[in-house]
């Protein structure tokens, strides 16, 4: 028998956060986003659910052949477009959609030989300073790219650092409206966060959203806003059953560097994760877990096959019992990912995509 551990993607709940996307920008298209695999999702397993999107976005090329491979005629964007010249001839043979944000990226395109002109997004950097040309350089890259042969059709782009937080979008949104004001093309401009957050602000032009992490269920604002706030639905169940029982006494303690003592007899649970299966290890004592359903907390470092959870309120559990690290229990609990992410201090982007090779995953 396998290891007793197993993730589950919900394929409706894809479907159900796809179509809140659509809700919060009601006149945008939709690029859903699944580069990293989907988010540690699949390509694969969640393309049923996000089959109604409008288009794909990614950055990995061979990714883009995984989504041709599906059967998926219509728009994929390459989010970083090609990283060498012959990148371009995988374009012009699956017909992607590239973005540009770079001279060296218009320099390749101008010594591509194609009959079939590209379609293209431009990029601004708006001040996030990672991809991008500068506003007062972006007229000038638009110009050199509408004169090529290789160019069809052009449409604007660019990417908010802020859009979870208090900053907002509010000076990069200027900068990039300026810059592009007159400008034939469509625009897209918003991520998860700016999609929920302001896709409905005055000034905000979004012919095409890119929603990524919340098309699977977590909260692009959390703390702020949870899942449920946003009416978002976990997507990804994380599940291992507890494979043996311990009875601590007053004074024992738990798992590696003996960090949890026991103050009085408790109930453990060891449970068939640990972060050899992408549990982060960093996660301490106390941290959220469902076992068959009813919330308790992780005891002590989590090892790389197994971690320790309370039983102690749980009489009725033990071997054999469910632990639902994050997502749905069969009872119908619901642990957030985003609770968990927050215990290891980091965000459910870095869980999701962490999930290992090793864990089997099932869509339903
Ligand atoms: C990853 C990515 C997104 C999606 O961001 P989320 O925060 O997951 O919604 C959108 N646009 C670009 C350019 C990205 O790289």
């Amino acid at each position: 028998m396998p290891r007793p551990i197993h993730a589950t993607i919900h394929t409706a709940a894809l479907r159900h956060n796809l179509a809140r996307a659509r809700q919060a920008a009601p006149d945008a298209q939709v690029w859903a986003v699944v580069k990293a695999n989907a988010y540690g999702h699949g390509i694969e397993r969640v393309f049923e659910g996000l089959r109604a999107a409008d288009g794909f976005a990614l950055l990995d090329l061979a990714e883009a052949e995984r989504v041709r491979a599906l059967g998926w005629r219509g728009p994929i964007l390459l989010l970083e477009g090609v990283f060498e010249a012959r990148d371009l001839e995988l374009c012009s043979r699956l017909g992607l959609w590239h973005t540009v944000h770079c001279d060296e990226q218009i320099d390749m395109l101008a010594l591509h030989k194609t009959h079939v002109p590209h379609r293209v997004f431009l990029k601004m950097n708006s001040g996030m300073n990672r991809l991008g040309y500068r506003p007062e350089r972006y007229r000038a890259a638009w110009a050199r790219l509408n004169a090529l042969p290789q160019v069809d059709e052009i449409s604007f782009m660019t990417h908010f650092g802020n859009a979870d937080g208090p900053l907002g979008i509010a000076e990069p949104m200027a900068r990039f409206a300026q810059a592009t004001q007159d400008l034939p093309g469509e625009r897209s401009l918003c991520n998860s966060a700016a999609t929920l957050r302001h896709a409905q602000d005055a000034g905000v032009r979004a012919d095409w959203i890119r929603p990524g992490i919340s098309l699977y269920g977590s909260s692009p604002d959390f703390p702020e806003h949870s899942a449920v706030d946003w009416g978002l639905q976990a997507a990804m169940t994380l599940q291992a059953q507890v494979i043996a029982v311990q009875q601590l006494q007053a004074g024992d303690s738990v798992g590696y560097g003996a960090s949890f003592v026991a103050d009085q007899p408790m109930r453990v649970g060891v449970v068939a994760c640990g972060y050899a299966d992408g549990y982060p290890r960093i996660c301490p004592t106390g941290t959220p877990v469902l076992v068959d359903g009813q919330r308790s907390r992780t005891l002590g470092r989590v090892s790389m096959d197994m971690l320790a959870v309370d039983l102690s309120d749980l009489p009725d559990a033990g071997f054999g019992s469910t632990a639902t690290l994050w997502g749905l229990s069969s009872q119908g609990a619901c642990l957030p990912i985003d609770d968990v992410a927050q215990a290891a201090g980091t965000v459910a982007y870095e869980l999701m995509c962490a999930l290992a090779q090793r864990v089997p995953v099932v869509a339903d």
